[in-house]
């Protein structure tokens, strides 16, 4: 039984990677030094693997900054507005696409960046023109096969399959679909395998990941005419098909009949599709089965993965079946072994996680034990697993009774606000008395790098809580006097004692725990170290109520309670696999119930949810919205409805696609809502029209993605917009995400002249 990955985590155990691009971008470090940083980093990665007996190493999955961008510039799909750089060297080249070019007279933007499937991995998206030429640019796929072939390793190519390609980007005009464009892009495919084949390479992987979503019948012709035609050009090379974070379902035969050589399956989110993939899976072709989850950190219990192995048994002994981890392990970080700190993660819980180096190692070792068949059965290594396995789900640390008692006692009424909305409305305004168009923020204001230096001293122990708590205070009391001048409305206390939006929750919150390195790559050089949710959620004591009360006693203008919801919490986590995700949901929830009453009893009268990660967490099957959007609403109610009717509840999102879950919005009957979509000029607020949605709105006037002033006129004019489809009674005025990575120069003029656009528009209506 073979053993491979399809992909291995590329910014390095200490984020090596990471630094060396900002170093080459800042110009500290030479275009050979972070060549060479790239290629110690894959002979590392490369090393590992072969020691722990992986038979089938990838190459070409490591990456500067993206798969996807790395994919545009070998088949040379480079926006003509980069053609003046077309003579840099190709990485800087490459950069540029990446991160926009400003330098010798030229101003290039950046190429646009997007959610990977349902991950929290970002990247660069494609741009595509009717005229699109493509033209091959073999050099990086070809190198590293050679590079690893230097070190005796007979890797195997990963690339995005021609077909994901295409449909992960976008057309920039219109007349015409980006898979007509195959037929031009399919030369290029099959002389670059052409390529590899030449150099030694048996395999290659072409990662296709749209076959998991619903296809039409156009898409399904491309499948096809690609891959046969791959096939005939380059019959030699074998081809591995990989599919993953979600079952083939109605693809299966599509996905079955493409001639390919191997096809690789994930057996951890869809265990189900085993049967139908053999049931279809011609005799000549090879079965991956993915069993180690690749997009989370749970230890593998290989006795379920050798039950659920043991159904292709007939595979396994015509040495068809491989084993893999379900998909690359990019999505978890690099090594446990670097974790020491049991303060944040215990012991206990440690013993029950394995990141991509322990992953590795359990592929080896499941396949060792499969094969082996009934003589595993006591197998050092099979039973110590087993014993990690039971301890986890015996353990005290997961279960807390009171936790369980609250939830089996949630009802129907405990998600329903004690009024509607439009009673609701007259009485936060007999206590608020805004003016119409009222002004506000999202939350968060500059982290300067002070702050952030402070934390770090914090954190080292160099400064005492004390000192940290009375600079936050003072840095808090100077925003609430700033925001009085500025002119604004509803105030915030500036979330300055926030290391992150969901960290700064779970780090309060029993049944989480954190890791020192736990890094995953975000997008280039970006890299999250999500919490780990271990056991039931509760919530020992207050985790706002200060802050907001300090905030509060500073002036007497309104002061917004500032909370993340139970929805992004769940999502921007590593979350327990031992329990639906909903039922985790419910628990943060309810969590946040406690301290939304405990901010409103502290006098606080409006208190923000906010949920930015609400529509990500959206299945990648459309059949399965419905149920996941119902949990979901149904959760945010449960955090934000205990409160009486003249509490205002505010919520925030930031995307600027909301058609989908515009019904879902409605249902969360938020008081207000804060949403982005400034950059798309309103055009989004259609939705909320066509939906008519009845509570209150603020749709982003300014990019605060960007460092610009925004003038006044030009936030009025957005307001006007707004207003063609909008009630003014409904409308509030505010930017469309937090301020924390602007600086405050142009966060203190942005303000005031979105204030002044407010004044503007109170004197017309
Ligand atoms: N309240 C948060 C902030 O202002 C919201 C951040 C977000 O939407 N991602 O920073
Ligand atoms: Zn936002």
């Amino acid at each position: 039984m073979k053993t491979h990955l399809l992909g291995f985590p590329r910014i390095g155990a200490a984020r090596e990677i990471k630094k060396a691009c900002e170093q080459y971008w800042r110009g500290k470090i030479t275009l050979p030094d972070l060549a060479e940083a790239g290629k110690r980093q894959k002979r590392y990665n490369w090393q590992l693997q072969q020691e722990a007996g992986i038979d089938l190493i990838p190459c070409n999955d490591f990456s500067l900054y993206d798969q996807v961008l790395d994919m545009v510039l070998i088949t040379g799909a480079v926006p003509e507005r980069y053609g003046a750089l077309e003579s840099l060297p190709e990485t800087d080249l490459y950069f540029a696409m990446a991160r926009g070019y400003q330098q010798n007279g030229l101003d290039v933007t950046a190429m646009e960046m997007t959610k990977w499937f349902d991950t929290n991995y970002h990247y660069i998206v494609p741009e595509f023109t009717a005229a699109q030429s493509f033209r091959l640019r073999p050099h990086k796929p070809l190198e590293e096969f050679l590079e690893a072939k230097e070190l005796g390793i007979a890797a195997k190519p990963v690339l995005i399959g021609p077909v994901s390609f295409l449909l992960l980007g976008k057309e920039k005009e219109g007349g015409f679909h980006r898979l007509d464009l195959l037929d031009r892009l399919l030369p290029v495919y099959s002389e670059l395998l052409q390529r590899l084949a030449e150099a030694g390479a048996d395999w290659v992987q072409l990662d296709e990941p749209f076959l998991v979503t619903a296809l039409d019948q156009h898409t399904k012709k491309a499948f096809q005419t690609a891959y046969t035609y791959l096939k005939e050009q380059v019959p030699a090379l074998k081809l591995l098909l990989a599919t993953y974070f979600e079952g083939l379902h109605e693809n299966t035969s599509l996905a079955c009949s493409l001639g390919i050589d191997a096809l690789h399956i994930d057996l951890v989110r869809a265990p189900g599709q085993l049967k139908q993939v053999l049931n279809r899976l011609p005799a000549s072709v090879i079965l991956s089965a993915g069993i180690v989850d690749g997009r989370n950190i749970w230890k593998n219990d290989f006795a379920r993965s050798l039950t659920l192995l043991s159904e292709a048994e007939q595979l396994k002994t015509e040495g068809r079946l491989w084993i893999a981890p379900s998909c690359s392990l990019l999505h978890v970080p690099f090594d446990l072994e670097l974790e020491s700190d049991t303060r944040t993660l215990p012991e206990a819980v440690k013993n029950w996680i394995a990141f991509a180096k322990q992953k590795v190692r359990e592929v080896a070792t499941i396949a060792s034990l499969a094969s082996r068949g009934d003589h595993a059965g006591n197998d050092p290594e099979l039973l110590e697993n087993r014993h990690c396995i039971e301890e986890r789900r015996n353990s005290s640390l997961i279960t807390n009774q009171h936790v369980q008692q609250a939830l089996a006692s949630v009802s129907v009424e405990m998600t329903i606000r004690n009024q509607p909305f439009r009673q609701r409305k007259q009485l936060q305004q007999e206590k608020l008395k805004l003016p119409l168009f009222p002004t506000t923020t999202i939350g968060s204001f500059p982290q300067t790098k002070e702050i952030r230096e402070l934390r770090s001293r914090l954190n080292q122990g160099a400064i005492s809580r004390q000192e940290y708590t009375a600079i936050i205070r003072a840095k808090t009391a100077d925003l609430i006097r700033k925001q009085e001048e500025i002119g604004l409305d509803v105030l915030v206390h500036g979330e300055f004692e926030r290391n992150d939006m969901v960290q700064y929750f779970g780090e309060q919150l029993e049944g989480f725990a954190f890791t020192q390195n736990g890094w995953v790559q975000s997008y280039g050089s970006r890299a999250v170290k999500p919490p780990l949710i271990f056991g039931d959620v509760s919530r020992p004591r207050p985790m706002t109520v200060e802050m907001a009360g300090f905030a509060m006693q500073q002036t007497s203008k309104p002061v917004k309670g500032m909370l993340t919801g139970p929805v992004t919490i769940l999502q921007w986590s590593f979350v327990r696999d031992d329990q639906p995700r909903e039922e985790t949901a419910f628990q943060i929830a309810l969590a946040i119930r406690k301290e939304v009453l405990d901010l409103e009893r502290s006098g606080v009268p409006l208190i923000q949810i906010d949920e930015p990660a609400l529509r990500e967490g959206l299945p990648l099957r459309r059949e399965q919205w419905k149920s996941y959007l119902d949990w979901a609403v149904n959760a945010f109610r449960l955090a934000s409805s205990g409160v009486d009717a003249s509490t205002q509840v505010h919520t925030h999102m930031c995307y600027s696609e909301f058609n989908d879950i515009i019904e879902a919005i409605g249902k969360m009957d938020a008081d207000v809502i804060t949403i982005e979509t400034s950059r798309s000029q309103m055009e989004l607020l259609e939705a909320f029209a066509g939906f008519a949605y009845p509570n209150e709105i603020g749709p982003g006037i300014y990019d605060i993605h960007s460092p610009r002033i925004p003038a006044e006129k030009e936030m009025e004019a957005l307001m006007d917009k707004a207003l063609d489809v909008i009630p003014a009674e409904q409308l509030w005025v505010n930017p469309d995400c937090g301020l924390k990575t602007r600086d405050w120069p142009e966060t203190e003029a942005a303000l005031r002249n979105m204030v002044s656009a407010a004044r503007k528009l109170r004197a017309r209506y």
